[in-house]
């Protein structure tokens, strides 16, 4: 509740992401492949990605950025407090 508070992070995790269903973790695979690419950020089995990253991937799923995140969230790639990165 307190307004100063940061919003949750957005913490991708990488090993489950490898056991959803390629044809649906596809998009999200190679988005993460690019962000540790261009971070050399190679060994994480998370990746925190950027707020602005999850609407890009919510055009690319073509879905609202919060169903993207519900079905994120049920897959197990991200946690239940991911919920809350939306609200800003
Ligand atoms: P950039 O956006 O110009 O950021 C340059 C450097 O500023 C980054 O180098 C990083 O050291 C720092 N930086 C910028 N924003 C943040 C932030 O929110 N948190 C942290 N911890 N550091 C930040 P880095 O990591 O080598 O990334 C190089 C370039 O790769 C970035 O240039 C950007 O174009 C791209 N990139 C890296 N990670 C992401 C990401 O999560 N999302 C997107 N969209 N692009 C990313
Ligand atoms: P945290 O953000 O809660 O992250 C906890 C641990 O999750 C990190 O421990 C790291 O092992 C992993 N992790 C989270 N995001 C990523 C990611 O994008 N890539 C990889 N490879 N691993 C990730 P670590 O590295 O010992 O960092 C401990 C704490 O230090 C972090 O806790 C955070 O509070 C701070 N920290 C580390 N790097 C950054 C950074 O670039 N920006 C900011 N703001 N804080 C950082
Ligand atoms: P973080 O490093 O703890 O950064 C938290 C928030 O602070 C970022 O949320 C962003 O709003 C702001 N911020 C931090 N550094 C910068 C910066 O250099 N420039 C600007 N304009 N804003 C900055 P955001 O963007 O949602 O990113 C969430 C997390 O994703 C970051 O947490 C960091 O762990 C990761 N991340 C995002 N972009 C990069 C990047 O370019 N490189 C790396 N290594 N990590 C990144």
């Amino acid at each position: 509740s307190g307004a100063a508070e940061p919003p949750p992070r957005l913490v991708i995790d990488l090993e489950r992401l490898q056991q959803v269903p390629t044809e649906k973790a596809g998009p999200l695979m190679r988005y993460a492949a690019t962000i540790q690419s261009q971070r050399g950020d190679y060994n994480g089995k998370v990746l925190s990605i950027r707020q602005d990253d999850l609407r890009t991937l919510a055009v690319i799923y073509d879905q609202p950025p919060s169903s993207l995140t519900e079905e994120l969230i049920n897959w197990g790639v991200l946690g239940s407090d991911a919920r809350g990165a939306l609200d800003v």
